[in-house]
């Protein structure tokens, strides 16, 4: 029942952590995630955690899954957070992991939302989202000052079908004030993002794909914008992949990394 008069409390009722678990990677989490993970009771895990991570909970916690991975549906939304109302009101420590970081696409806003009409306070702790592993990881600055002045953060996934962000518009805005795009969920729909992000940003437009960054089995390739599906296609690169727009990704050959594909 929501009680909104009632002041929250997180030690009569147990607590609720929703934790950043980075992009794959267990030594990027947070020295705050490791020490959440190892208190707590009960363990609800995302997609994209690394089993690494979910070692480092006590051998007595319960473990549940709940991505959409590993040939089940997802969880709906309504049934995780009233599994976490319920245990934190058993008095139980609740650690909602969550890949990357708990606030970008993740949906910790939601969860945050409707444990808060429960009165349950809950501590946010931030991972490393992929988009910033996946550049790091090629040694580019995102906002390197000789070519771009911003980052968007953006996701290639409609929600529901629904064609939320104008593509083309968005290209004009990153052209005109030099900002750098970096597309989450874009690699099933890439063929349609290039074709509108033509409209607005030059052909040759440098961009980069990289899958599973910050893991050992991370593969990235580079190439221009447009060839970036044909590039996608011929490199069989897959989710979870990162898409780079931009020029600060001018130069990158010549860094000389090792294992860059270059189209
Ligand atoms: N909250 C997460 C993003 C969840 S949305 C974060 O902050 O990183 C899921 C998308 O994130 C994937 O489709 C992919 O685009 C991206 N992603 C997650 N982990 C990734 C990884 N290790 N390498 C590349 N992309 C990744």
């Amino acid at each position: 029942m929501t009680n909104h008069n009632s002041p929250m409390t997180d030690t009569a009722r147990g607590r609720c952590t929703l934790v950043g678990a980075g992009p794959g990677d267990p030594e990027l989490l947070t020295l705050k995630a490791i020490k959440a993970i190892a208190k707590a009771d009960l363990l609800l895990i995302d997609d994209l955690v690394s089993q690494a991570i979910i070692d480092m909970a006590p051998p007595s916690a319960r473990v549940i899954h709940v991505g959409k991975r590993g040939g089940c549906k997802s969880t709906p939304q309504d049934f995780i957070q009233k599994l976490i109302i319920s245990a934190v009101q058993d008095r139980q420590n609740v650690v909602r992991l969550k890949g990357g970081d708990p606030f970008i696409f993740g949906r910790g806003g939601e969860e945050v939302e409707a444990l808060k009409a429960e009165g349950i306070m809950v501590e946010v702790i931030n991972g490393i989202t992929a988009g910033l592993a996946a550049i790091s990881s090629l040694n580019v600055s995102l906002t390197h000052r000789d070519h771009a002045h911003g980052v968007i953060f953006i996701t290639g996934h409609n929600q529901k079908g629904i064609q939320v962000i104008d593509w083309k518009e968005l290209a004009q805005t990153a052209h005109r004030a030099r900002l750098t795009l970096i597309i989450y969920m874009g690699v099933s729909s890439v063929y349609k993002l290039q074709s509108e992000l033509l409209f607005g940003l030059p052909a040759h437009t440098p961009v980069a794909i990289i899958e599973n960054a910050s893991l050992p089995n991370q593969r990235h390739a580079i190439s221009k914008l447009e060839k970036l599906s044909a590039t996608i296609e011929r490199e069989n690169l897959r989710s979870p992949s990162i898409i780079v727009v931009g020029d600060v990704l001018t130069g990158l050959k010549e860094i000389g990394l090792p294992a860059i594909l270059a189209a």
